[in-house]
């Protein structure tokens, strides 16, 4: 079943005026909160249930059946024609950081409630099925994805039983929410399911940067956090000549900045160092000991450890000119997760069917689609996040990004309804 006709009836829905619903209801929503004052809205708390209900009627207007899963996760499924079609996924996360802005996750929800209104009740040659994860932030207990981790079978005991900070589990969060945490197993992806796209603002600086409204995201970068301590001698500042010093200080600061110039010279690569700790820490005294932290990131994982590799020799070499030793350890590695190529390459299409300039690029923060890529193709598009600005009140979106959005989405529904490729494709699960 082609969507031939989609471009004729498209005319009946105002892309712009259902811009402006979308951007007023992620603002309505900003308003269930667990402060009186700004939006946190985190793991199954009692406004996350205000949220459902608010999405729900969406849902329901436009003939999705409703449901939460067992992890809290929304479910809208909008049917096809055949009741056994395959189903493609899309969504984002209804949770918030504290003091949080209106757009980060929710954006991707209510933008994929609209491409359902935006279909008025015509059906593709697959279902559709809207998501709206409970947990993304790892806010409420220290620990990221609890709502995708469940639809690909790792919401796992070890998880289940971690405690927030007033020792309530996520098993009892579950069941005071008034869900059966023995169902978790039945919110995981079926062999139905094709594929699972997110919308999502960048968070950051890039497309606003090449003036740009949409970007099609091809991996998810990988992360390395390490600690490294550098361990010289302190002594008088005044007494000791520089050549007989021991300054660890020092040896941290070259390395620093040659993390910085490593950074800057290598493409994808962003490398910080964002704590330092040096003791004694007294203005006349040399510093005897540095603890500094190092957060790399890029979306090729070899580029990434070639470049772990050049900051360790060169750790060694700043601290072994001053006599000071060097050690460190690993605080995170985290692998970098490519997203689907070829809904990527759908998705650049789909852009550029919208009126944009498509530009492709990595995602420097982890998002849900990360978890689902474990399962199923994936696939993500950023929208411009004016001054890069997020996880705060004054994060925002541009009215004709989000209406640009909606018809990158309707197009991308199109190509992939009438894609043999996209059908054939066989599942990883
Ligand atoms: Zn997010």
């Amino acid at each position: 079943m082609r969507l031939e006709n989609w471009k004729f009836v498209h005319k009946t829905v105002n892309t712009a005026n259902l811009a402006s619903e979308v951007i007023a209801r992620c603002q309505k929503l900003a308003r269930y909160s667990e402060d009186a004052i700004g939006t946190r809205r985190t793991f199954l708390s009692p406004p996350m249930r205000d949220c459902h209900a608010e999405i729900t009627k969406w849902l329901k207007a436009v003939g999705a059946e409703v449901s939460v899963d067992a992890a809290g996760n929304l479910r809208g499924y909008y049917p096809c024609a055949q009741p056994e079609a395959p189903r493609i996924l899309i969504g984002s996360h209804l949770d918030t950081v504290p003091n949080a802005g209106a757009y980060d996750g929710i954006l991707g929800v209510v933008l994929a409630v609209a491409l359902l209104e935006m279909l008025e009740g015509r059906k593709l040659s697959f279902a559709i099925e809207v998501i709206g994860f409970s947990e993304e932030e790892g806010v409420r207990f220290g620990v990221p994805f609890i709502g995708s981790r469940a639809l690909v079978g790792t919401l796992d005991a070890e998880l289940l039983s971690r405690h927030d900070k007033n020792g309530v589990s996520v098993e009892k969060a579950i069941r005071d929410f008034g869900l059966n945490p023995a169902e978790i197993s039945r919110a995981a992806l079926r062999d139905d399911c094709l594929g699972y796209l997110e919308f999502h603002i960048e968070q950051g600086p890039v497309l606003e940067n090449l003036g740009r409204p949409l970007a099609a995201v091809d991996a998810i970068v990988g992360q390395n956090r390490l600690e490294f301590v550098f361990a010289g001698r302190a002594n008088h500042a005044g007494t000791t000549p520089m050549h007989l010093r021991h300054d660890a200080l020092a040896a941290a600061a070259e390395w620093i900045v040659a993390a910085e110039d490593l950074a800057r010279r290598t493409p994808g690569l962003v490398a910080t160092v964002g704590s330092i700790d040096a003791r004694p820490g007294a203005t006349n005294v040399i510093a005897g000991e540095v603890h500094s932290t190092l957060d790399l990131r890029h979306a090729s994982d070899s580029a990434g450890l070639q470049a772990l590799e050049d900051l360790t020799r060169k750790a060694e070499a700043s601290a072994a000119m001053r006599g000071v030793s060097v050690t460190w350890r690993t605080l995170l590695a985290q692998r970098a997760v490519p997203m689907d190529r070829f809904l990527t390459q759908q998705i650049e299409h789909a852009i550029f069917q919208a009126g944009c300039e498509p530009h492709r690029m990595s995602s420097g923060a982890g998002h849900d689609a990360m978890i689902l890529a474990e399962k199923v193709p994936a696939g993500m598009i950023f929208l411009r996040t004016p001054g890069g600005i997020s996880h705060d009140p004054a994060e925002s979106v541009h009215l004709q990004d989000v209406a640009s959005a909606l018809e990158c989405g309707m197009h991308l529904l199109e190509q992939l309804s009438s894609s043999q490729e996209f059908f054939t494709r066989t599942l990883r699960a």
